[in-house]
């Protein structure tokens, strides 16, 4: 399968159901080491959530190490240094699964992601062969420093300092790191200071390194079993073969990494969600009030429902993305890059992809997460049932990875980068769209074919943002940063956008493998998301047009909109019922 689209180009062009993963695709291998991580999951992480949120004495460690001892911690790890070599899909399919661990999840995300692959990716070979092999067996665990207390957002601006000693063999580090993931066992940290004050620079400590200390567990609302500490260095001194990639370019580990991390926070999200709708479907089942199950009711059904829906989504948009920087990692790896060179460049390629997905990802957990505490009433409040960390542990992922504020103004910057290097042509589709409003309306034949009118409709949405966001940057220029709510709209209808797209790709490839009968309830589940999705990009849009435009510019623009926004409604009520019925007789989430 050729890879045909560029990272973000989906906004300007219209996608090829037949070129996008789906998630059904998944091979039978894929589909054997999904049982397994089932099997770990139910055997040694889900009866002991209590244990591990007590950070019950060495039993993370213990656990992380059965991981290893399974392969979990080496999938997606190059065969030369002992992992399997599995693609990116793979690797999204089994942190998805994981996703389902609470803190376990959280603590095998940062050893795996953020601790392990900055040294993957950016280190020397002898760097590789010294921790790869350990890290994906477990016999190390990794974290990450880069926050510090007074950077979080603005990362760049952190303070630890990393001075050259005078015989130029080691740099003394001195500074403060806050809310390191893993710190309280970890035995490798990468971790990030500014060298001679502006020369913003990684580096890889060894735990037991003099001067580096830990400070107290911090107190959390949710992740309880996830080691939270300070990281403290005073005159920490480290080899400078220690150094991670090059000296001031510290910050391209940190924000490349942070793009694989964002779509694998989806992936673990997703995971999390789905087996938040399965307990909410079993409790509905069981529970009686008024002499019948709460499942009954229309209410609760579109709950559940709706919660498939945005899973249904979430996930046909996590693969298609995946495997879309799979084939990019490909083409450049035939164009001559190394391993890390293509997987971090397809990753820079699809960033607007992960930035979405991270939003979308952490928004649709917290959502199925809170109707979830809804659906078990009082018991969803107590501490006894399992809403209560589901709703806790949730939150954290609208935080870390780059918060959904920052994320949804990456979505538009990064829009804005690759339309001014010429990557993305959306200057001339603003000024295509603008002139077919100032022209008549063609009332051509209506297209007969699969979901055509929803194409026709996801078309129009495309045109509403291109629109607006053209608009945006012809008034503002560079100044644009500063529109914030805009941008915030903006993103908005874009990720509404990819959303729905991607949803009715999975749909339309699913008709052609299956038939369209088959796959019904798939049909209810995409136009129920784009139904809904049509609303919030109008709500989006208008937002952001009243906020920039007056007269008739104004008046124009929301004609506009209005007529890229209009859509025939569909009957979501009894649409969310059918889903509702089929995940009552499946007893869990089954698409
Ligand atoms: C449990 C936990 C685990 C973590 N694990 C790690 C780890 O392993 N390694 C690590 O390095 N870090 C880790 N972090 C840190 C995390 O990445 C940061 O908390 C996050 O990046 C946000 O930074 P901050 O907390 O300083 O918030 P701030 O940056 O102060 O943000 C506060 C609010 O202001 C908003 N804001 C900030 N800047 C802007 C702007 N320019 N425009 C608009 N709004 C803005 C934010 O969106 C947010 O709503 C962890 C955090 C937690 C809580």
């Amino acid at each position: 399968m050729a890879a045909t689209t560029k990272g973000g180009d989906f906004l300007i062009k219209e996608s090829n159901a037949a070129q996008v993963f789906i998630s059904e695709e998944f091979n039978e291998e894929q589909q054997m080491m999904l049982q397994m991580c089932r099997d770990f999951l139910n055997t040694e992480i889900l009866p002991h959530l209590d244990r591990i949120d007590a950070q019950e004495d060495g039993l993370m460690q213990k656990l992380l190490d059965k991981a290893g001892e399974l392969g979990l911690l080496s999938v997606s790890l190059p065969e030369a240094y002992g992992g399997f070599g599995k693609d990116f899909n793979t690797s999204l399919l089994i942190t998805e699964e994981l996703g389902k661990g609470h803190s376990f999840a959280v603590a095998l995300s940062a050893h795996t992601g953020i601790g392990t692959l900055p040294i993957l990716y950016f280190g020397t070979e002898a760097q590789k062969q010294k921790y790869i092999p350990k890290l994906g067996s477990g016999e190390l665990k990794a974290s990450y420093c880069l926050t510090e207390p007074g950077s979080g957002s603005d990362a760049l601006s952190a303070k630890t300092k990393a001075v050259l000693s005078a015989d130029g063999k080691h740099y003394s580090i001195n500074g403060q790191k806050m809310w390191i993931t893993n710190a309280g066992f970890a035995d490798v940290f990468v971790v990030f200071a500014q060298i001679d004050g502006d020369k913003f620079t990684g580096f890889i400590v060894d735990k037991g390194t003099p001067g580096l200390s830990l400070g107290n567990e911090e107190h959390k609302m949710g992740i309880k079993g996830s080691s939270t500490r300070q990281v403290f260095f005073s005159d920490c001194e480290v080899p400078v073969e220690n150094i991670l990639g090059e000296i001031g370019k510290g910050h391209l580990i940190a924000f490349n990494i942070l793009n694989i991390g964002r779509i694998k926070l989806a992936a673990a999200a997703l995971g999390a969600s789905k087996r938040v709708n399965t307990l909410a479907i079993q409790y509905a089942k069981e529970r009686q009030q008024f002499k019948m199950p709460i499942a009954n009711f229309g209410a609760i059904q579109h709950k559940l429902a709706e919660m498939a829906v945005r899973i249904y989504a979430t996930e046909s948009s996590l693969y298609r993305a995946g495997m879309a920087i799979h084939h990019a990692e490909e083409l450049l790896k035939a164009a001559g890059k190394t391993e890390a060179e293509a997987l971090l460049g397809a990753a820079q390629d699809f960033a607007i992809e992960c930035a979405i997905l991270k939003v979308a990802g952490s928004e649709t957990l917290d959502y199925v997460s809170d109707e979830g505490v809804q659906i078990y009433g009082g018991y969803g409040f107590s501490a006894d049932y399992p809403m209560d960390r589901s709703y806790r542990d949730s939150r954290i992922n609208r935080i870390f990875e780059g918060t959904n504020e920052i994320n949804r103004m990456l979505v538009l910057d990064m829009y804005m980068k690759k339309a001014m290097k010429g990557e993305i042509d959306l200057f001339s589709a603003a000024m295509a769209v603008q002139k077919e409003l100032m022209g008549i309306p063609e009332f051509g034949e209506e297209d007969q074919g699969f979901l055509a009118a929803e194409k026709k409709v996801l078309q129009n949405l495309k045109k509403a943002a291109i629109m607006t966001a053209g608009a945006a940057a012809q008034k503002f220029q560079q100044k644009l940063s500063q529109e914030q709510e805009i941008l915030m709209n903006l993103a908005d209808m874009t990720i509404n956008i990819y959303m729905a797209e991607s949803a009715l790709l999975r749909t339309e490839k699913l008709a052609s493998l299956k038939g369209e009968t088959a796959v019904a309830l798939q049909i209810d589940l995409a136009k129920t998301y784009l139904n809904d999705a049509v609303d919030r990009v109008n709500t989006s849009g208008k937002n952001a047009i009243v906020a920039m435009a007056e007269g008739d510019e104004l008046k124009m623009m929301l004609m506009g909109l209005k007529r890229f926004t209009k859509a025939t409604p569909y009957n979501t009520k009894e649409a969310r019922r059918r889903i509702a019925s089929s995940l009552i007789a499946a007893d869990q989430y089954m698409f």
